[in-house]
């Protein structure tokens, strides 16, 4: 990885300029570089690459994700292939547990939770009764149980409501299960089957030598440059089609030249524009980490606490990274409300029709200008999986090759 000084840069070297070293700017970055001969210049205001992917060792040795642990899955083969080339795959099939007072049942809920919360004669009852109205291993959410007007239905949809979804949902949203957007509890659905595994996907596992080696073997490429610790709001200057505050975004300039190559943006919008309508709402995590002289400490990955404790869950990185240590270390996670951008970090976007308008008002500030690409969960403000960043990012570089020639 060739990695620069802001200061002594030239910006008229380069053809492209890429803000963000997560999946949505790396990919970018590596295939212009690769299939356009590009020369990209990479800003990111952290100390290193790979974005929320990042990981390293800890003091004790035990490799532990810093931005919340992440599972690689999908059915995207495009994607999957794609980071074939920078990184060997160990295989792992996430399994999740929730921890109701003391007892671990399968996350997502399913035919065998059902057992474990209601013995196995009346679970198995109960099995069926999902099987007859739902179909055999279907995914159904907790708004379309609820929604069923069954007497046994409603004891199976309020069970799982009460111990699985609103206590977790209070803890990681501030919010009832009936204030958040339904495209967030269908996240965790309940599933109709015995498979224990979190995610169903053809592709799953995680990067055999971690995420950090990944991003440094895609951004090592002779025409890629990187700037870590440089923050693109301190190093851009925008310029705007009129002094009016809705004024679109008519150029970037950089070292006091209009940038005119494509510009990936993958910050927030609401901080390029210095929050001139209001901060985005977000929620972010607080993460402790804590190590121990043991083997492993937890049955699975990962563990919620549907029921109980401030923290949502503990994940334990030794079961994701097969590593194989005489201790552990494991991270807890508390939700917290995202009010200060300089300690914080903006994790999850706060999906409602108001928040949407909200940005709504920022991306239209960037669609005049035909060289601005914002891209990634935080310039889109959504939530996306790693998968279809990696697929967005793609589809982006394959726009940007052709019109390039390549
Ligand atoms: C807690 C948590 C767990 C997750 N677990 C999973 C999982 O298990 N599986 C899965 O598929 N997905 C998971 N995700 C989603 C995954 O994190 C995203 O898909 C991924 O981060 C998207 O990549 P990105 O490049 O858009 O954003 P990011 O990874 O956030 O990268 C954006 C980069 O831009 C940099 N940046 C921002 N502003 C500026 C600026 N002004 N100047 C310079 N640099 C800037 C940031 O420092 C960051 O490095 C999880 C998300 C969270 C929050």
């Amino acid at each position: 990885m060739q990695l620069c000084d802001f200061k002594d840069i030239d910006i008229s070297a380069y053809g492209a300029l890429v803000v963000g070293s997560g999946f949505a700017g790396s990919v970018v970055a590596r295939e212009l570089a690769e299939r356009a001969d590009m020369r990209v210049l990479v800003i990111e205001k952290r100390t290193h690459v790979g974005g929320n992917m990042y990981d390293e060792h800890d003091e004790s040795g035990i490799l532990v994700h810093r931005y919340g642990p992440h599972i690689f899955h999908t059915n995207d083969k495009r994607a999957f292939d794609y980071l074939q080339r920078f990184t060997g795959w160990r295989d792992y099939s996430h399994e999740v547990l929730a921890d109701w007072y003391g007892t671990y049942m399968p996350v997502p809920f399913n035919k065998n939770s059902l057992e474990i919360a209601f013995g196995q004669e009346q679970g198995q009852a109960y099995s069926e009764k999902l099987v007859e109205a739902f179909g055999d291993e279907r995914k159904v959410t907790i708004n379309e149980l609820r929604s069923r007007q069954d007497l046994e239905l409603a004891k199976i949809a309020d069970f799982v409501y009460e111990n699985v979804f609103l206590h977790y949902t209070l803890k990681q949203w501030g919010l009832t299960p009936e204030e958040v957007d339904p495209s967030v509890t269908a996240r965790v659905p309940v599933f109709i089957s015995r498979d224990n595994r979190y995610f169903q996907d053809a592709y799953q596992g995680m990067p055999a030598s971690g995420y950090t080696p990944l991003f440094e073997g895609m951004l090592a490429h002779e025409n890629i440059d990187i700037c870590l610790s440089t923050d693109a709001t301190s190093v851009f200057e925008l310029e705007f089609e009129s002094d009016e505050e809705n004024a679109p975004l008519s150029a970037v300039y950089v070292k006091g030249s209009a940038f005119l190559g494509p510009i990936i943006y993958t910050g927030p919008l609401d901080e390029l524009f210095l929050s001139r309508f209001g901060r985005l709402p977000y929620r972010s995590l607080d993460f402790v980490y804590e190590t121990y002289a043991e083997q492993y400490l937890l049955p699975a990955g990962t563990v919620n606490y549907t029921v109980t404790e401030d923290y949502t869950r503990i994940t334990e990185f030794k079961h994701l990274t097969g590593q194989i240590a005489a201790t552990t270390t494991i991270m807890k996670e508390y939700p917290r409300p995202y009010d200060d951008p300089k300690r914080q970090i903006p994790y999850y976007a706060i999906i409602n029709d108001q928040n949407n308008a909200h940005y709504g008002r920022y991306r239209r500030m960037t669609d005049n200008l035909g060289n601005f690409y914002p891209l990634g969960r935080l310039a889109e403000y959504r939530y996306y999986n790693m998968d279809v960043i990696i697929g967005r990012a793609l589809d982006l570089a394959d726009k940007l090759c052709a019109s390039a020639g390549a």
